[in-house]
């Protein structure tokens, strides 16, 4: 059975070793439109922050890890075309200009997703860049310590704007934060956890521009400020983090896109095409919490859609469909570590999904341990259904690392528990890593009202 797979991020890779790992007699090629196989963008901010040193070490896989189990890998080869009727594809050799027809069986659709430039006036000016693979990766490198760059304006406070401010903050730049809505990573955190982040940043000097629309880019040849209706900001680089598109417009006229360009597929990640597949940021994955096709642009996601493809890619309509995501994700904003999972009150929001929240804080381990010995605030917020109280999203934060109680919540949000289920739930205690309740017992528990 011959494989194509398009584009060697999470999506591409995972589906390449699970089909040689679980089939035999599969002939299973990648075709890679840049020149680098595979940069891990998660990755980048250890690289900028020089505690990953090689760029060519900031990868998912090398092109020998797939051929030594079989596979193949072309970079710099863009596939341009399927011809549904013929079962082939188009496959571009970029550096020659050359194309060919190959054919395929199966064919799998992990192309994700190019960042954007807002488009206002000056967009196209030098020094406006996106952060997001090995180009882009070399780039900013370059400019953390370049003296000439003082002002640093980042748009966008999502999880990768606040890796951008950390990095230029930690360079030495004066960093702008700008976002269009009112809080920093208001797209993953309730607000009794965006205050301590928002606090955070500012002590360590990043100066937030929240509420902000951007009316245009000033500068000659390169980029000297970013204008709101406020006011202009100072930049000699922007780094925009604000938006994405699919990329799929190859796709237009044969593959069913949403209006957004983003590849539609059904349950079975399937798109209208027979034998054709489609995974990662690409698609819209189903939200287990928002029961419904959600933006979650993650690694885990893409990998999870990878596993089920392979696992049910020889059946015409696989027994269960992919079960969907919850978007658990974990950050460190400088001092502080955050993991979340599911909804929270902005994208409840923009899903149409009512929920009420609880927000709890406490300490790590019983009140009488001192902070000498470690112990320290830890913040929790939960989100959920008000009349039911399933556990629809949630997060903890502290500057202690307890990210792993994220994966609690994942889980909670995944198998629809209750807070009910989660205030008795047992979890352990012992006063060297937390309370006699667990924090996430308590969080339930002061959900429920309990005097907690
Ligand atoms: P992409 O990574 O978008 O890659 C698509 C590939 O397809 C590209 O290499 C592209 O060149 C290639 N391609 C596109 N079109 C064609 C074509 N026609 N022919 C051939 N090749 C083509 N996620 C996490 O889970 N955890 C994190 O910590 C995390 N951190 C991140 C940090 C940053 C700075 C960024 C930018 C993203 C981060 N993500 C993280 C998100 C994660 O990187 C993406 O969700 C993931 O890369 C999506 O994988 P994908 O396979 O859909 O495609």
């Amino acid at each position: 059975t011959k494989i194509v797979i398009v584009g060697a991020s999470h999506g591409g890779h995972e589906s390449a070793i699970e089909l040689l790992d679980k089939y035999r007699d599969v002939d299973v090629t990648i075709y890679e439109a840049g020149d680098f196989v595979s940069f891990m963008s998660c990755g980048m901010e250890l690289f900028l922050e020089d505690k990953v040193t090689a760029q060519e070490d900031v990868r998912n896989f090398k092109p020998e890890d797939i051929t030594s189990k079989g596979g193949h890998v072309f970079n710099n080869h863009e596939v341009t075309a399927i011809n549904a009727d013929k079962k082939e594809v188009s496959v571009k050799d970029v550096k020659s200009g050359q194309t060919e027809q190959v054919a395929y069986d199966k064919l799998i659709l992990s192309s994700g997703v190019t960042p954007t430039v807002l488009p206002v006036p000056g967009h196209d000016l030098d020094g406006i860049y996106a952060m997001r693979g090995y180009d882009w990766a070399s780039k900013i490198k370059a400019d953390t310590t370049d003296d000439s760059i003082k002002n640093v304006a980042v748009i966008g406070a999502g999880y990768i704007g606040i890796e951008a401010a950390e990095v230029f903050t930690k360079a030495g730049k004066h960093v702008t934060l700008m976002d269009m809505i009112n809080r920093p990573l208001g797209n993953y955190l309730n607000e009794n956890l965006t205050d301590v982040v928002t606090k955070e940043l500012t002590s360590k000097g990043v100066e937030l521009a929240l509420s902000q629309s951007i009316k245009s880019f000033e500068g000659d040849k390169s980029v000297t400020g970013v204008k709101t209706a406020d006011k202009t900001y100072p930049a000699d680089l922007v780094i925009c983090a604000a938006g994405v598109k699919p990329n799929t417009a190859w796709l237009s006229g044969t593959v069913n896109l949403t209006d957004r360009g983003f590849i539609d597929v059904n349950p079975y990640l399937q798109t209208n095409l027979p034998d054709v597949y489609a995974m990662g940021d690409a698609i819209l994955p189903l939200s287990i919490p928002a029961g419904k096709p959600t933006p979650i642009a993650l690694a885990t996601t893409a990998r999870r859609e990878a596993q089920y493809v392979v696992d049910h890619i020889f059946e015409e309509t696989p027994a269960v469909p992919f079960k969907g995501v919850v978007g658990a994700s974990a950050l460190s904003v400088f001092d502080y570590h955050f993991a979340a999972a599911g909804l929270n009150t902005t994208t409840a929001a923009k899903v149409d999904v009512p929920v009420a929240t609880s927000a709890y804080k406490d300490t790590l381990r019983p009140a009488y341990v001192p902070a000498s010995a470690g112990n320290t605030d830890v913040y929790t917020s939960l989100t959920f259904d008000p009349l039911t109280h399933q556990i629809l999203g949630g997060a903890v934060l502290s500057k202690y690392d307890i990210t792993a109680q994220g994966n609690v919540i994942a889980l909670a949000v995944a198998h629809k528990l209750t807070l009910e289920d989660l205030a008795t739930a047992d979890f352990f205690f012992q006063p060297g890593f937390d309370r006699q309740w667990s924090l996430l017992n308590l969080a339930a528990q002061h959900a429920l009202g309990r005097a907690r």
